[in-house]
């Protein structure tokens, strides 16, 4: 099994940045399509890489990927945090490393120009802050954080009710980058560089973004929650209940895996367990995910 943590697309690097990986997620939990006998029928596969067999929990990474390019230092995505009163205990206040695994890149917090947040959830904007004296402050100085208006609009009108399941994540890890200045709201296309820009995957949020990176014939997708696990590849009418608009998270699933099968292109779903990164290809009506160096 490839433990690749960093490639190089075009004139840039990739790297994982994880916080941590592990079987966390019970499958009736999350995919209300799920159930036993999809399960028994790709148990060849699923387990132990990607379902634990004693507890039945699916294996889901919580990561981000740091895009070094001359000059230019972006983060996407940030992970859960530390000190974060969270619902769910996997979340909950931990105390991890996670800033020592990204100076370990080369790259310490105050080097970071741009943080891009896919979309506002809570394993994904947890290290936008940190903790300092008593205060939430945000993690990267120097950074501008990019959130999708549509995707703010969202939240910022969402209501209690709406993070009632995770924790109030909204006024700990997103309201004091807006507070700072550092946010900058994007549209739905965004270029940072002719080879670094940012698309639309709406529907697992209402303004969730994926990143492309490179150029044709050399490109990598970083897809956010387009995908939570390589279930909804094999079965890609699966939306967790997690999306805010299921019938939307399906089409948008639907048509990326017909546009990008066989192209090629190395796709990277945020919470595929490692190395993440790999190539969609078609299987009969389906797909399947085929890891990168692993052939198939
Ligand atoms: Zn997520």
């Amino acid at each position: 099994m490839s433990s690749q943590h960093h490639w190089t697309i075009g004139a840039s690097s990739l790297h994982r940045v994880v916080e941590s990986e592990g079987a966390i997620m019970p499958p009736f939990e999350i995919f209300g399509d799920c159930t036993q006998a999809h399960l028994d029928a790709n148990r060849d596969w699923l387990v132990p890489r990607f379902q634990d067999a004693a507890s039945g929990l699916l294996v889901l990474t919580i990561q981000s990927f740091l895009i070094r390019q001359a000059g230019l230092n972006v983060l996407v995505d940030c992970c859960g945090g530390n000190g974060k009163d969270r619902m769910r205990p996997h979340f909950h206040r931990q105390n991890g490393p996670w800033l020592d695994t990204l100076r370990a890149t080369g790259v310490g917090p105050e080097d970071i120009d741009i943080v891009l947040c896919t979309h506002l959830h809570v394993d994904h904007v947890g290290w936008n802050t940190r903790l300092e004296n008593g205060r939430w402050v945000p993690t990267f100085p120097n950074a501008r954080y990019l959130i999708a208006q549509r995707e703010w609009d969202y939240w910022r009108n969402a209501g209690p009710a709406a993070l009632q399941r995770t924790g109030d994540f909204i006024t700990d890890s997103v309201l004091p980058i807006i507070e700072s200045g550092q946010a900058d709201m994007i549209g739905d296309h965004h270029a940072l560089k002719s080879d670094i820009s940012i698309e639309p995957a709406h529907g697992h949020t209402p303004g969730q973004k994926m990143l492309r990176l490179g150029s044709p014939g050399h490109e990598a997708l970083l897809t956010a929650d387009l995908m939570h696990h390589p279930l909804q590849v094999r079965y890609p009418e699966w939306s967790t209940r997690f999306c805010v608009d299921p019938d939307e998270a399906r089409r948008t699933r639907l048509n990326f895996l017909k546009e990008n099968a066989n192209s090629g292109r190395l796709v990277f779903p945020c919470h595929f367990p490692a190395p993440t990164g790999g190539r969609i290809e078609r299987d009969g009506s389906a797909y399947r995910f085929v890891y990168d160096g692993e052939g198939g």
